[in-house]
Parts: structure tokens; C-alpha cells; sequence
């Protein structure tokens, strides 16, 4: 981390850094410089985590965080700013993906997703909005992905709650009039543990082929970082990233 990278680092709160694309982006602005307060259930892994980021010369604490509470989200930004005196940056990353037919009706998976994909997004924006609009500026990054863009079988509800997150995104950056800069960063298939919470066996299987290309997570986070690192007055609105020759 360099001198200037200490003084112009941001403050960077993020959901579901604990695996995946959150920890990959964790690791990546923390390198960049910026203060960041990572978020999940499994706190062991972002005590962990805060040490490597720590032992490389970053700056990052950890906090036990649930997104499908409310209060724990509203409480997980006001510890950022209690930290580090401000929220810059709020990254709504935290997602699952238990796929499934509809004709199986899962649907307690159908509300877990609901519940952590869309409704963890919107505590996401109502914690940090009114802190952000207070101090005259912030910067809202929503992980949604491909699946925003297109619907594919067993993936109806887990796609409902990313062009939801997507609609979501176009809204509340039409709505920020020149003061909040709004993100949406959609991966396709990535290295990570998402697949990992699909039970139902056939949907399962055919992720397994569907998967066997994947970018490194630390892809994602190079566009995260691309668009935090932009000036004030650039909003980068979309990035979709996908591996090279992927037609999904
Ligand atoms: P991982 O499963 O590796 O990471 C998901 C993260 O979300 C974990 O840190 C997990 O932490 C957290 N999480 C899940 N439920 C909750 C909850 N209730 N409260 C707080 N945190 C929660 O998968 P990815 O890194 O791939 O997923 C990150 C995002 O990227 C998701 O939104 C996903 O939909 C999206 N995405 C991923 C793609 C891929 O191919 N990997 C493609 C397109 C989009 P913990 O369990 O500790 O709470």
C-alpha cells in the first residue's frame, strides 16, 4: 500500500466477504488502499481474513452480519462509520444460489433467495442511502449477474431476484441526481462457493458442466475496483464480465 493510497482510501462497508467474490474484493481494495468493514455470517473466516489483509498492511475490521435483518445491516454501516468516521462505498455482495424446477417447489430456497438476494440488497441501500445523502455523496455497488440479463431453467426464481437487483440499481441511480454514484456489477460463472447450496441433485449436476469454465474471483473484483477508483463525477452504471467464449 503507498502513501497516496493512505490518504485518498475509502471507506468500504461489504456484505458476504466471508468466500467468493467478496473476499477476492476484500483483498483487492485493501491492496488499493482503502479501509473496509467486511461482512458475513461465518465470522471465523473474516477473522481470518482481517489478519491476512492486516499481516499485508491493510486496514479491515469484521463484523457478524445476517442481510436479511434489517437492523443488522442498518447497525453494520454505523459501525463502519463509527470506525472509520465514514461510509464511502457500500458493496451489496452477500448472495445464494439454491437452484432448482419450479414443479418442485422449494420454496422455503425460493424465500432464502428472495430474502438474502433482494431483500439483503434493499437493507443494503437503506442503510447506507441516508448516511451517504448526509454527507453529500457515497457510491452504492450491487452484485447482481448475468442471470439479470437472461432466465435459464431451474435459475427462474435466483434470476427473478437479479433483475430485480438490477431494476433496483437503474432506479436508485436515476433517482441519486448527481450526488450518489450507483454500481451494478454482473459476473457470469466465477470461482467461488455459490454452487455449492443447490440441493436439489439434478440442478446440481448440470451446474457442475455449466460451471467447468469460471473466472477467478479476482476478476470480479478488478471491475469492482475499476469502478470505486473512478473520479467523482464518473458513475460507471453496468459492467458485465464473463469468461472469454461464454455464451451464458
Ligand atoms: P459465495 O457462496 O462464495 O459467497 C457468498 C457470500 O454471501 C458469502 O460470503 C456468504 O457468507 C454470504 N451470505 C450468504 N447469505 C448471507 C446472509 N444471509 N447474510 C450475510 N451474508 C450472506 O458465492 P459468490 O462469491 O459467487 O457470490 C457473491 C455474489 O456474486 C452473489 O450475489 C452471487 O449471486 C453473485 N454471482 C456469483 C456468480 C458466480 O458464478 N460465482 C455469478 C454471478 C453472480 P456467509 O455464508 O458467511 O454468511
Amino acid at each position: 500500500m503507498t502513501n497516496t493510497a493512505e490518504r485518498t482510501g475509502k471507506v468500504v462497508a461489504i456484505t458476504g466477504a466471508s468466500s467468493g467474490i467478496g473476499e477476492a474484493t476484500a483483498r483487492r481494495l485493501a491492496a488499493d488502499g482503502h479501509r473496509l468493514l467486511l461482512g458475513a455470517r461465518r465470522t471465523d473466516r473474516l477473522e481470518r481474513l482481517v489478519k491476512e489483509i492486516t499481516a499485508e498492511g491493510g486496514t479491515a475490521a469484521a463484523r457478524r452480519l445476517d442481510v436479511t435483518r434489517a437492523a443488522e445491516v442498518r447497525e453494520f454501516v454505523a459501525a463502519a462509520g463509527e470506525q472509520y468516521g465514514q461510509v464511502d462505498v457500500m458493496v451489496n455482495n452477500a448472495g445464494v444460489m439454491p437452484l432448482s424446477p419450479l414443479a418442485e417447489l422449494r420454496t422455503a430456497e425460493w424465500d432464502r433467495m428472495i430474502d438474502v438476494n433482494l431483500r439483503g440488497v434493499l437493507h443494503g441501500i437503506a442503510a447506507a442511502l441516508p448516511v451517504m445523502r448526509a454527507r453529500g455523496g457515497g457510491h452504492i455497488v450491487n452484485v447482481s449477474s448475468v442471470a439479470a440479463y437472461e432466465v435459464s431453467p431451474t435459475a427462474a426464481v435466483y434470476c427473478a431476484t437479479k433483475f430485480a437487483v438490477r431494476a433496483l440499481s437503474e432506479g436508485l441511480r436515476q433517482e441519486s441526481a448527481g450526488s450518489i454514484r450507483v454500481t451494478l456489477v454482473s459476473p457470469g460463472v466465477t470461482e467461488s462457493e455459490l454452487a455449492d447450496g443447490i440441493a436439489d441433485p439434478a440442478a446440481r449436476e448440470e451446474m457442475r458442466t455449466y460451471r467447468s469454465v469460471a473466472l477467478p474471483a479476482s476478476a470480479i473484483a478488478d471491475a469492482i475496483a475499476y469502478a470505486v477508483a473512478q473520479p467523482p463525477e464518473v458513475d460507471v452504471n453496468e459492467i458485465v464480465v464473463r469468461p472469454v467464449g461464454s455464451n451464458q
